[in-house]
Formats: structure tokens, sequence, C-alpha cells
């Protein structure tokens, strides 16, 4: 049986767009999720980043970007 016919897997960081960092196994090192138990809204109760309709209008006038 060959081995090198398997992708390596072992530990790699997930790093999430809230800047949430945990550990996983995976065949890459680092893999970037949007989203996490840590922001979802399933767990936090309360919309955050799956805000997408309307999220870049509401930032750009936060900031007062046209
Ligand atoms: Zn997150």
């Amino acid at each position: 049986m060959k081995n090198d016919i398997h992708p390596k897997y072992g530990k790699s960081i997930v790093k999430c767009a809230c800047g949430e960092q945990f550990e996983t196994t995976s065949t890459v090192d680092e893999l970037r999720v949007d989203i996490c138990s840590k922001c979802h809204p399933f767990y936090t109760g309360r919309q955050k980043l799956v805000d997408t309709g309307g999220r870049v209008d509401k930032f750009n006038k936060k900031y007062g970007i046209k």
C-alpha cells in the first residue's frame, strides 16, 4: 500500500473573520472561515457577519463613505 497517495492529515489552525482561532485536524495547515461557533448567530443569538443585505451600506454610512 502506497503512503504517498494520501494527503497529509494533521493539526491545522482555523482563523475566523471575527478573530477567533482554534485548532482542528485537516489536510491543510491553515483554514480561514467567515463564521465560527463564537460569532455564529445560532450561538450568539445576534445577527453579525451573516447580515449581508445592507451590510455595506450601513458600514459606509457609519464611516461617511459615499
Ligand atoms: Zn468567528
